[in-house]
């Protein structure tokens, strides 16, 4: 995945393609201390923020919502905005790429070079997570000989993953919100990246979704454009079938997997008090009768004892995504001191007792 599928559904390729950067910038991208690539992450998505904005006006505009602005001028500031998040992103891939973790983060499906940039940026493998300092803020922790990042957890709980984590009131918010969100997108990508529902499509079944797709784009396509649509599909989705076996779908893979273990036990009424729990909840949620008509369909699953698909959806996610995250804690580890990785996972096997149970990270050594 390149850059380019998150910063916008409308952008294409030949855009990021296009933006040129001084040679000179490029080298000073790559020579970013962590707290520089953190703003610049920052400043990534603010641009963002601020160029939908301009584009969101701009439709106001046109569709007559709100004829107080200038359409033309938004339009100009739209361009230039979109022009410098491009410029911001390309940066950061140029950061990503001169780094051994970052290439071997991007070498996994799913992964682009923002969402990369941004564990890089806010992941940091010296912060101390010692035992006997917990609760005390990390700049009033003496100095002291720190081993930095312990396990995987340690990020998991810094990127607001560890369920048994509680936001109480008044207390700083335990997590950290920008790695946060960029875990669920991680998430997100790991599970468009490959549809199961049209694998198993049979031949007629594939017809119709084709015809219908083109049909939703305004195209009504004849016998003769189907079936040579047919064989293309057939191709693609073949070919697809056959990557996702590669080392770099291991996430993608783990995703899937995961979604039928957790259906299996959704069904088996396994999650039983969890939606006795959400059910609870709900009611804090539903406020008008437009929201209770929402939300009915959900409601009905909760109260028979059951989870929403969604919601077994995100729990698949999340699996997947810590996995991701210890194994890039591990690769980390294993490039910052230079240990092959059963070496640097110690405190790991050390923990779990027995380094049978292990799963190495995928494409790593790196091919
Ligand atoms: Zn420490």
């Amino acid at each position: 995945m390149t850059g380019i599928e998150e910063l916008s559904e409308t952008m294409e390729q030949e855009d990021f393609d296009q933006i040129k950067i001084s040679k000179e910038q490029l080298t000073e991208a790559t020579k970013f201390s962590q707290n520089q690539l953190r703003a610049m992450v920052d400043m990534y998505y603010n641009l963002q923020k601020l160029r939908c904005g301009a584009a969101n006006k701009k439709r106001a505009h046109d569709q007559q919502y709100d004829t107080l602005f200038d359409s033309i001028l938004m339009d100009v500031m739209k361009d230039r905005l979109f022009e410098m998040e491009l410029k911001t992103g390309k940066i950061l891939e140029t950061y990503v790429k001169s780094k051994p973790l970052g290439q071997w983060a991007l070498s996994i499906t799913g992964l682009g070079a923002i969402t990369v940039a941004s564990l890089m940026g806010h992941i940091d493998f010296s912060s101390c997570c010692c035992e006997q300092y917990d609760g005390i803020p990390r700049k009033k922790r003496p100095k002291h000989n720190c081993p930095g990042l312990m396990y995987g957890s340690n990020i998991h709980s810094f990127a607001g993953l560890n369920p048994n984590q509680v936001w109480e009131k008044g207390q700083r918010r335990p997590w950290n919100a920008r790695l946060k969100t960029t875990c669920w997108q991680i998430g997100e990508s790991f599970k468009k990246a490959f549809s199961v529902k049209k694998t198993k499509m049979d031949d007629k079944q594939l017809r119709i979704a084709l015809y219908d797709a083109a049909k939703a784009k305004n195209k009504i396509l004849t016998e003769d454009q189907l079936n040579e649509k047919m064989i293309k599909e057939k191709k693609r989705l073949a070919k697809k079938v056959e990557s996702i076996k590669g080392e770099e779908w291991f996430y993608v893979r783990l995703y899937h997997n995961r979604l039928i273990y957790e259906n299996a036990n959704n069904e088996a009424g396994k999650y039983k008090r969890e939606a006795e729990k959400r059910l609870a909840l709900y009611k804090k949620v539903v406020k008008s009768a437009e929201d209770e008509k929402k939300y009915a369909e959900g409601k009905k699953i909760l109260m028979s004892g059951k989870l929403t698909p969604k919601a077994i959806e995100e729990r698949s996610k999340r699996y997947a995504v810590k996995f991701f995250l210890s194994h890039y804690f591990d690769v980390g580890k294993s490039l910052l001191t230079g240990e092959p990785i059963e070496r640097a996972v110690k405190p790991w096997i050390i923990q779990h007792g027995g380094h049978s149970c292990y799963i190495p990270p995928p494409n790593f050594p790196m091919k």
